[in-house]
Formats: C-alpha cells, sequence, structure tokens
C-alpha cells in the first residue's frame, strides 16, 4: 500500500502495532557474514533465509563467538523484504563487533534491567522499545538531563550493547510479538485472521479479563463494558496502535471487544462509550502496552536460543511502571 506522493519504490506496511514504511532493497553483501560462515558461497548463503538453514549454517562457524551484528543480521534475514533503510531498530549502545557475553530480551531497557544484564554477565540487550524515552531514540535533547546521563554512563561503563528489535519482530509472518501474546493467552485454536479471534464457546467479559490477567502476569485492567456480556468475536492489537487504527478496525471488524495494549482516553475509549450509547455490545479491555507486548521478549528469548544453544540468554521482563492505587 502506498501513500499519495509516496515513491514507488517505499511499501507502507501497516501491523497492527504500529505503522512501518519500508524501503524494498536488495540484499547487501554482507561483510560480517563471511566472518563467521567459512563454506559457503555468497548465492549459495542467499537461501539461508530460513530458520532451518540459519541453524544449519552454524555449525559451519570456525568458533562460538557472535558478535552483536552478526546475532541482529542473523534476525534480520528472516524478516520479508528487510533490511528496511528506514527503521527504529538500530543499536542504541555499544557497537556491532562487541564480542557477546550473555544475552537479554525484554520490552523496555530499563535501569533496572541493564543492572540484572550486568548481574548476569549479559552484554548484550534486545530490547523492543526505545531506551531514551522517544520513538527514535532521539537523544540531542536530554544532554543536560541526569536520569539520560546516569543511563547512558551506566551503559558505556559495562560495554552493554542494546538493538531495539520493533519493526523487523513486527514484520515477521506472522508477527513475533502477537505469536508471543497468542500462545501466553491458549488462543491459538481460535485465530481467524492476524487480530481476530472466535471464541468457541463464548465467555463473559468477566472471565475474559480474568483470563488475561492471569496469563499475562497482570494485576489489574481498565475497561469499559457490561462484565456478564457474552464475547465470542475478539480483537486483538497488542502495544499502542492508536485510536484511528483501533476505531477503524473495530469498525471493519465488528468485535464483541476490543483487547488492546494502551490506548488514549480521549479516542479510542470515547468511541467505545458512544457505540455503546448507539446500542452496540462493544466493550474494551485495556491491557497495559508492556503486559500487552511482553510475551514477544519471551518469543524473541527462544528464537535465540534455538539458534544460539550454547549461549546463555534470559528474558528479563521489564515489569508495569505504572501501579494502581
Ligand atoms: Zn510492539
Amino acid at each position: 500500500m502506498a501513500l499519495p506522493g509516496m515513491p514507488k519504490k517505499f511499501k507502507l506496511l501497516i501491523t497492527f502495532d504500529r505503522i512501518i514504511i519500508k524501503y524494498a532493497m536488495p540484499t547487501p553483501k554482507d561483510h560480517t557474514r563471511r566472518k563467521f560462515i567459512t563454506n559457503l558461497s555468497l548465492s549459495t548463503a542467499a537461501i539461508m533465509t530460513t530458520p532451518y538453514l540459519t541453524k544449519a549454517a552454524n555449525f559451519l562457524k570456525t568458533d562460538d563467538s557472535y558478535n552483536v551484528g552478526q546475532i541482529m543480521d542473523m534476525f534480520i534475514k528472516i524478516v520479508p523484504n528487510a533490511p528496511f533503510a528506514s527503521t527504529v531498530d538500530t543499536l542504541k549502545a555499544g557497537s556491532r563487533d562487541t564480542v557477546v557475553g550473555g544475552i537479554v530480551t525484554t520490552m523496555f531497557p530499563t535501569i533496572g534491567v541493564i543492572k540484572k544484564a550486568i548481574s548476569l554477565n549479559a552484554n548484550f540487550i534486545v530490547a523492543h522499545e526505545p531506551t531514551f524515552y522517544n520513538h527514535t531514540d532521539d537523544v540531542s535533547w536530554l544532554q543536560n538531563d541526569d536520569v539520560y546521563q546516569y543511563k547512558a554512563d551506566l551503559l558505556k561503563k559495562h560495554n552493554i550493547a542494546i538493538w531495539r528489535n520493533h519493526d523487523y519482530i513486527h514484520s515477521l509472518q506472522p508477527d513475533g510479538v502477537t505469536t508471543g501474546v497468542v500462545a501466553q493467552l491458549g488462543w491459538k485454536q481460535y485465530q481467524k485472521s492476524a487480530a481476530m479471534f472466535a471464541i468457541n464457546p463464548s465467555i463473559m467479559l468477566s472471565e475474559l479479563i480474568n483470563h488475561a490477567k492471569k496469563q499475562l502476569n497482570i494485576e489489574k485492567v481498565r475497561y469499559i463494558g457490561d462484565l456478564s456480556q457474552p464475547c465470542t468475536n475478539v480483537l486483538l492489537m497488542v502495544g499502542a496502535a492508536g485510536g484511528q487504527r483501533q476505531i477503524s478496525a473495530i469498525s471493519t471488524l465488528k468485535p464483541d471487544v476490543l483487547v488492546c495494549g494502551e490506548i488514549a482516553e480521549w479516542e479510542t475509549a470515547e468511541y467505545v462509550r458512544d457505540a455503546q450509547s448507539e446500542g452496540r455490545k462493544l466493550s474494551l479491555v485495556v491491557l497495559g502496552h508492556i503486559a500487552s507486548e511482553e510475551p514477544g521478549s519471551e518469543f524473541m528469548r527462544n528464537w535465540l536460543q534455538e539458534r544460539l544453544p550454547g549461549m546463555k540468554i534470559t528474558h528479563v521482563p521489564s515489569g508495569n511502571s505504572l501501579s494502581f492505587a
């Protein structure tokens, strides 16, 4: 899909999490790959886009060490139309050449998560969300900020590399984060499309909420609706999809309930309230952004562990930032 005025070489990919603008690039000749694959020609290496073949290629490595760039490339190679010319999935600390001693996967690379990584002797953090409080991790406005300085110094002192894996994991087919969430909810058998689920037999809204809380380790959720409403058709939109996309999806897919990560109160919540006033049976459950996507970091841990069997890889949940009074 393209936007008016957008050059043809750009594709607009709408995921249920965010909008990603992709640029279809030819696969570049990869210098890092040459270092760790000894007996494969580049043309053979080009077919190494399936997990199976990537795994097989590991046996051809000359030693057991990996650097940050090799591990990043290993994942990027399985993503359709990757690498992307425009992406937020860049290194936020450290360098591609850092030899990896251990890996931590997480939603947010908080100072707490970084300290946990240090205690685990892990020097590579694969995070889903920003390190420095804005989508592109622009730090120019933070140069005089104490919190930023402390975090940046901590990373530097312990030589920790952080890679954000957001656009790439969401661009897997199917979306890696949603795959992790669906597995944790135990809803695979109900899945009808990327985001729609038909729960059979139907469950009451209260049961759905309790199930989500238990499976995703959530203390409390916010919701709109009648707790005794039967729910069959569930629209699941993890993360912060944005009001217009949440409302458009409700309008098109007509679910009984939208289960999402995060809303703007003045957008989706007001739409759901008006839909109820109009007589529709529509509910809303807000899980919290972190809780709704943390299973994606578990997915990432498992993906890496399968391919790097000798590496210590730990999923460290970043936990909820907000408490309920
Ligand atoms: Zn996400």
